[in-house]
């Protein structure tokens, strides 16, 4: 990665060629960074990337435990005003499966547990169809506070909270992820398209398989969504089994 000092003020007149960069090397990573304030403009330094990120305490953190810890101690964005508790996701370090929905509801904020309400329960009963016992999934939101009044998060609460699923995804390496709702699809997979053109068709996430379908919530209003969340959630079971 180039980090470039004074970029936007050295802007070459029409016509001419841009002035070739200067890339101060790094080769030694223990050395300290040169000041990027002292370097002269259109000269760039280019950081070690390992250590960039490894600074990150959520990045660093190694297990699932120690996520949880952060995510408790997080005050990253507004919803962490209203909260009684944080709800960081719950199930075996080893889960195959990860199923992510949007975010905490009012009893889900009680108990510091994800999907504990109505929909949880209809959630259990459609792992229990694919063979899968509730307590050997992973099971997590895209945000890990209620949002008020159960609104969909904003951007820049799930901006704020992404780093941690990133970083449980990692640390679970599972085979496949189940995004439940338009919310959990379109933040995984950092697009605005529908939950319905996202349906139907497997996705990736940094290589590993993604199924979209409805959140369990959505077919307690709407029960006609059962019928295509059993064909996706099939798929899901497919790729587990291959
Ligand atoms: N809805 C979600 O998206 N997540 C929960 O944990 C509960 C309800």
């Amino acid at each position: 990665m180039i980090l470039t000092e004074g970029a936007g003020s050295q802007e070459p007149e029409v016509g001419s060629r841009a002035p070739a960069q200067m890339v101060v090397p790094t080769s030694n990573p223990a050395a300290p960074a040169p000041d990027s304030k002292l370097l002269p403009p259109g000269i760039s330094f280019d950081p070690p990337s390992a250590d960039l990120f490894a600074t990150s305490p959520i990045q660093r953190a190694g297990s699932l435990e120690e996520v949880a810890q952060l995510i408790a101690a997080c005050r990253d964005c507004k919803l962490c005003d209203a909260r009684i508790n944080t709800v960081p996701g719950e199930g075996p370090a080893t889960a195959r499966l990860v199923v992510i929905g949007e975010g905490p509801g009012r009893t889900e904020d009680e108990t510091g547990r994800p999907f504990v309400g109505r929909a949880g329960e209809l959630l259990t009963k459609i792992l229990d169809a694919i063979k899968l016992p509730r307590d050997q999934v992973f099971i997590c939101n895209i945000v890990k506070c209620r949002p008020p009044e159960n609104r969909m998060p904003q951007y820049d609460e799930i901006a704020a909270c992404l780093p941690f699923l990133y970083r449980q995804i990692e640390l679970v390496k599972p085979k496949v992820l189940l995004a439940m709702g338009g919310t959990a699809a379109q933040s995984l997979l950092n697009t605005k398209q529908s939950l319905g053109a996202l349906r139907n068709q497997v996705h990736r996430f940094r290589g590993i398989p993604v199924v979209v379908t409805y959140h369990p919530a959505a077919l307690l209003r709407n029960p006609n969504w059962k019928r295509p969340t059993w064909d996706d959630v099939r798929i899901a079971a497919r790729l587990l089994d291959s």
